[in-house]
């Protein structure tokens, strides 16, 4: 995969990053005829946040030729979400949902299956390198990427166009001075996986849990079961309350499962398989996800939050989104990248940012929790949480806030 012998450095599209939006898009981009550069900065397999799919992605992995692969994969099935708190608990199965398509997805090692997806993207052909950092950019109608390589070499690629799906990198926002305010207060994770050892009848494998903690609903856990008997298991809070040196994580997040019933029963005194890992102010947002010459992909442009495991799929959905736009502009058509690009796909990241606003304040909590929902309304949220953000003729995307705070007067009553 790494040509480092007889480099081409000019390419119809660049793209910072092989994470899930880099690899879609180079593989899309190929299946168009284009020819593909990612420049990625680490090796893989490497460790990645962010392993519970939603079903909304499948459709972008089968456009992209990756699902086959995907499939023999041997990753844990998922069909839905279960929320729990305290002795309440409330299931939603992604194959009854308003929207048609998938229902069902997996939950991943993202190691495996980062890895997995571009090297499908460079079996159709993308010249993928590794060990590259992008460092600078000329923006314009014929892009410049400075890169250097790890034996230290310099070199510039020309692009007629560069995606950036650098991620938490965030490389042109950065360079570019392109970031805004994201509104969401600075949150922090502590995670880690565990040996769950569970017996099959303990909890449904096939499920996300999202634990709220039983005294601060602005507290939740997660757990995701995982292939092989493993389980990712992570706190979600306010940064200030997960604060706390590197050697002390381990306990603190001990001491947090053993808070919440239901994870203390599950994984009690599991070990842990690897250091337990922070991350914090992952919140993110831009001013515009586009200018001359290039489009911001996945995390590079926005990020919200992760309670409804919506990153990946919003990854994909940009970079289907942006090969599409981008094809139409190579094949001479006039684009408006904000029309086309940047308004569609933060309606559907409006209507997460509705739904994430109201979990920290508990509103949909209270939703969720409802125990006479009408099966129509718990379909058009089931829809939302498997990731069909976008479909307008779900009364939740059309008008996510207005809706919300129509069903919570109802709701809070409980
Ligand atoms: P990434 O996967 O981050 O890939 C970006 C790549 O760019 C990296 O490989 C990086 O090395 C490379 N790069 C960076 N800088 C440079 C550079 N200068 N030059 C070259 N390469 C560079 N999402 C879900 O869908 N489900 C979940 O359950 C979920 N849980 C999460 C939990 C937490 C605590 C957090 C913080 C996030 C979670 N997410 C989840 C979000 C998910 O991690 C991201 O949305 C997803 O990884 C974004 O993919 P991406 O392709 O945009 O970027």
């Amino acid at each position: 995969m790494n040509s480092l012998t007889a480099r081409t450095n000019s390419v119809d599209v660049a793209i910072i990053g092989a994470g899930p939006a880099g690899a879609v898009a180079a593989a899309l981009l190929r299946k168009a005829g284009r020819s593909v550069l990612v420049l990625e900065r680490q090796h893989f397999p490497r460790f990645s946040i962010g392993e519970s799919l939603l079903p909304q992605s499948m459709a972008y992995l089968e456009e992209a030729g990756m699902l086959k692969a995907v499939v023999e994969a041997g990753f844990q099935h998922k069909n839905g979400a279960q929320f729990i708190w305290r002795d309440k608990s409330s299931a939603f199965d992604f194959r009854d949902k308003h929207s048609p398509g998938w229902g069902t997805t997996y939950q991943v090692e993202r190691a495996v299956f980062d890895d997995l997806l571009i090297r499908c993207a460079a079996e159709q052909g993308a010249d993928v390198r590794f060990g590259h950092t992008v460092s600078a950019m000329q923006t314009g109608s014929a892009p410049v990427l400075e890169v250097v390589a790890e034996d230290g070499e310099a070199y510039q690629v020309h692009a007629r166009y560069v995606f950036d799906a650098s991620g938490f990198g965030r490389v042109l926002p950065r360079l570019l001075h392109l970031e805004a305010p994201t509104g969401m207060p600075t949150r922090a994770a502590i995670f880690t996986h565990v040996r769950d050892g569970l017996p099959l009848d303990a909890t449904d494998r096939n499920k996300i849990c999202v634990a709220t903690h039983p005294e601060r609903r602005d507290v939740w856990f997660w757990m995701i079961p995982l292939a092989g008997g493993r389980s990712s298991v992570g706190c979600v809070a306010e940064a200030a309350f997960l604060d706390c040196p590197e050697h002390e994580r381990e306990s603190k997040l001990r001491a947090l499962i053993q808070q919440e019933p239901t994870l203390s029963r599950l994984i009690g005194e599991a070990p842990f398989l690897m250091p337990v890992r922070h991350i914090g102010g992952y919140a993110a947002n831009v001013e515009r996800l586009h200018g001359p010459g290039y489009a911001l992909l996945g995390n590079a442009g926005e990020f919200l939050d992760p309670v409804f495991s919506s990153g990946v799929t919003i990854a994909l959905r940009s970079a289907h989104l942006a090969v599409k736009t981008l094809e139409r502009q190579f094949n001479g058509e006039t684009v408006d990248w904000q029309a086309d690009y940047d308004a569609p796909l933060r309606k559907g990241i409006d209507t997460f940012r509705a739904f994430v606003e109201r979990w920290y304040t508990g509103e949909l909590q209270d939703i969720i929790f409802y125990p006479r929902q009408t099966t129509m309304i718990r379909r058009m949220i089931s829809a939302i949480l498997a990731g069909y953000a976008w479909d307008e003729t779900n009364p939740y995307v059309a008008d996510p806030v207005k809706r919300l705070e129509t069903l919570h007067e109802v709701c809070k009553i409980f």
